[in-house]
This record gives C-alpha cells, sequence and structure tokens, in this order.
C-alpha cells in the first residue's frame, strides 16, 4: 500500500481552522472561538481567514493527490517515462494556490491601510507576475524587501523554513509550470516535485499567517 505523506482532508481542514479577527486583525488557530481573540481578547467567533479560493485549491491538490495513478500512454510518447496526469494537476494547482494566497495578502494589507478599490486595482495591475507582487508591490507597501521580511519571520518561526519554501516555488516549481503551459513539457514534471508540493502547502498557509501578523495585525 502506499505511504502518503499527508492524511485525507488534511490540508482544507488545516486551512479552515485559522480564524481571523476582525478588531486586531491577529490570524492564529484559536483554542476556542467561544473565548474570543487570543491577543485582544474581542469575545464571539471570529471569520475563517483563508478564502474560499484557497480552500478550493487545496481540496483539488488533495483530490488529485489521493486519485488512483493515471500514467499517459508511454506508446505515443516521444520518451518512454512514466508521466501521471495527477502529478501534473498538482503542479498546476500548487502554484495557483501560491498565487492566490500572494493576491489575499495584499488585498488584506492595502484594505487595512485603506487603499481606494481603484487604487488597489492600479497597483495590482501594474505588478501582474507574482515575482514582481512579491518583490515590487510588497516593498512599496511594507518598506521592506520581501527576502529581509522572509529571513525575519525565518528567525521568529524558527520551526518553519519560509525561505526554503518560497524558494522551492520560485526555483523550481514555477519553471515547470511555466514550461509545461507554455510548451507542453510534461516529462520534467516528476512525482517527487508533485509530492514535496502537496507537502509545503501546509508551510505556505503558516507563512501567509505570519505575514499576516506581522505586516497587517496590530501590534
Ligand atoms: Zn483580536
Amino acid at each position: 500500500m502506499k505511504n502518503y505523506i499527508i492524511k485525507k482532508r488534511e490540508l482544507v481542514e488545516l486551512c479552515v481552522m485559522f480564524s481571523w479577527c476582525r478588531k486586531c486583525n491577529y490570524v492564529d488557530i484559536f483554542p476556542n472561538t467561544d473565548y474570543g481573540c487570543p491577543k485582544c481578547n474581542t469575545p464571539g467567533s471570529s471569520p475563517m481567514f483563508f478564502s474560499s479560493e484557497i480552500f478550493s485549491l487545496l481540496q483539488l491538490i488533495e483530490d488529485f493527490y489521493f486519485a488512483e495513478n493515471d500514467p499517459i500512454d508511454s506508446k505515443d510518447d516521444f520518451v518512454n517515462n512514466e508521466i501521471n496526469r495527477n502529478d501534473l494537476a498538482i503542479i498546476i494547482f500548487f502554484c495557483s494556490f501560491v498565487e492566490t494566497l500572494i493576491d489575499h495578502f495584499l488585498m488584506v494589507l492595502m484594505n487595512k491601510m485603506q487603499l481606494p478599490n481603484k487604487v488597489q486595482e492600479r497597483l495590482l495591475d501594474d505588478n501582474l507576475s507574482s515575482k514582481q507582487r512579491i518583490e515590487k508591490l510588497f516593498r512599496s507597501l511594507t518598506n521592506i524587501k520581501w527576502k529581509t521580511a522572509l529571513n525575519k519571520l525565518n528567525k521568529d518561526y524558527k520551526q518553519f523554513d519560509f525561505v526554503g519554501t518560497v524558494n522551492f516555488y520560485i526555483n523550481s516549481v514555477k519553471p515547470l509550470r511555466n514550461r509545461l503551459l507554455h510548451r507542453g513539457d510534461k516529462w520534467s514534471i516528476s512525482k517527487e516535485t508533485s509530492e514535496k508540493c502537496v507537502n509545503y502547502t501546509k508551510q505556505f498557509l503558516y507563512l501567509f499567517v505570519a505575514l499576516n501578523n506581522k505586516y497587517v495585525a496590530n501590534s
């Protein structure tokens, strides 16, 4: 029997556990929603932090991870490697998941800064790629370089490897996804890479909670 690196529904269940205090913007897995926010003690239940789009993408990643292997018929292929359609799907949805997390964070931050909707739209339109959004837009909104922010968070949250997590997305997965979508290169994507994507989703959720608590929540 296959050894799975996550349990069924582990990702979506983790995603819905993060609550968001609407008063101080602090996000965490609140021990008991009846007691309210552990940071500012505002009573009552708090809404889920991550958007329904993020939830849906995690669901898709899990669906393809646990689906039966579906190898593409290698007789018709140029290269005699076993290619699994599920691995291709996981890579695509993983990249969409990271891009949606970036957009969600930036929109929450711009709302906190009370930027008018038109300004928010223009800033996002002027920075279309995820690279521009984390490097240029993040810096202009927070006055700190993305890499410096990540290194600082890594020191505060020693149980995570946020720098390695983002590097994996930028250096390993995004180029593969782009080659697949723009050039049809399905041969470079391995089971190992798709499994790493599944594994890194949890670190990405914690990274964007940490970013929220550092740059959006009241200190
Ligand atoms: Zn609070």
